[in-house]
């Protein structure tokens, strides 16, 4: 299996990204923990990617795409991965696609996490006191003004890739509001109406199986490989899939505004 997680800064990516890791057996490829080792390590890439980070802005292309592609080649990766903040532009997107075509790998799926912004400035205090309470260093990113930057930064550079894997039929868009676990279960729930979840014998007798039992050797054929038999329940997932509606796309673009006011209130009273 092979998938992206799509979302702003602090939609529940890196949360979700480990869970599926355990349900699935896959990894989980994070550019942005790349980075921070290699931040940590003081290598070239890190040199290069440290202040950029720090300010909210984006690491060159090529760095990642580089990053990316070495890693995907690994044992390790063999088997499926997530990717985790990559692609991250649409030039990291279209480099993907060609990486992915060279190496005869397909992507599944891209899962969208939508967020209201507004809640997201709290997460990220959140994330950055629980650190703290736990004694291990905050990222020099998770403050308050910081994230107002790179909300920015995504909405310009990462966004467009909503409509960029929507047109490729590729998004499944989950609500990223609800509690962690009920997020994870939609996310398994999409990814096996898509698919994408290679179907292990289950103990429930499953309606796959009911088609295994069939003579006709065409039905044998369609169980047997993931993709026609997945067709089917894509369109229901798909229905389930909600595209931005001009509300929605309103309300996304608003919420900056009110999240930098929320961080203006926050800090006159500080
Ligand atoms: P978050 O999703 O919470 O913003 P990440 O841990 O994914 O944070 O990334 C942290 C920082 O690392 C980003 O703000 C950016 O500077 C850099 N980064 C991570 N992934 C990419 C990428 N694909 N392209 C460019 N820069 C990246």
């Amino acid at each position: 299996m092979r998938i992206i997680l799509l979302g702003p800064p602090g939609s529940g990516k890196g949360t979700q990204a480990q869970r599926l890791v355990q349900r699935f057996g896959i990894v989980q490829l994070s550019t942005g923990e790349m980075l921070r080792a290699a931040v940590a390590a003081e290598t070239p890439i890190g040199l290069k990617a440290k202040d950029i980070m720090a300010s909210g802005g984006l690491v060159p292309d090529e760095v990642v795409v580089g990053i990316i592609s070495d890693r995907i080649e690994q044992d390790d990766a063999k088997k499926g991965f997530i990717l985790d903040g990559f692609p991250r532009t649409v030039p990291q997107a279209e480099a993907l696609d060609g990486l992915l075509k060279h190496k005869h790998m397909e992507l599944d799926a891209v899962v969208g996490l939508r967020v209201n912004e507004s809640a997201l400035i709290d997460r990220v205090e959140k994330r950055a006191e629980e650190t703290r309470a736990r004694g291990e260093e905050v990222r020099v990113d998770d403050t308050a003004e910081v994230l107002v930057r790179r909300l920015a930064t995504y909405r310009a550079q990462t966004e467009p890739l909503i409509h960029y894997y929507s047109e490729k039929r590729k998004l499944l868009t989950v609500d990223g509001m609800m509690t962690i676990e009920e997020v994870t279960r939609e996310i398994s729930r999409i990814l096996h109406a898509v698919g994408a979840v290679e179907s292990k014998p289950s103990k429930k007798p499953a309606p796959t199986k009911r088609a295994a039992a069939k003579p006709a050797p065409k039905a044998a054929k369609s169980v047997a490989r993931t993709r026609p038999a997945a067709k089917k329940p894509a369109k229901t997932a798909r229905k389930a899939v909600k595209r931005p509606s001009g509300a929605a796309k309103k309300a996304v673009k608003r919420a900056p505004a009110r999240a930098a006011k929320k961080v203006t209130k926050k800090r006159a009273k500080a």
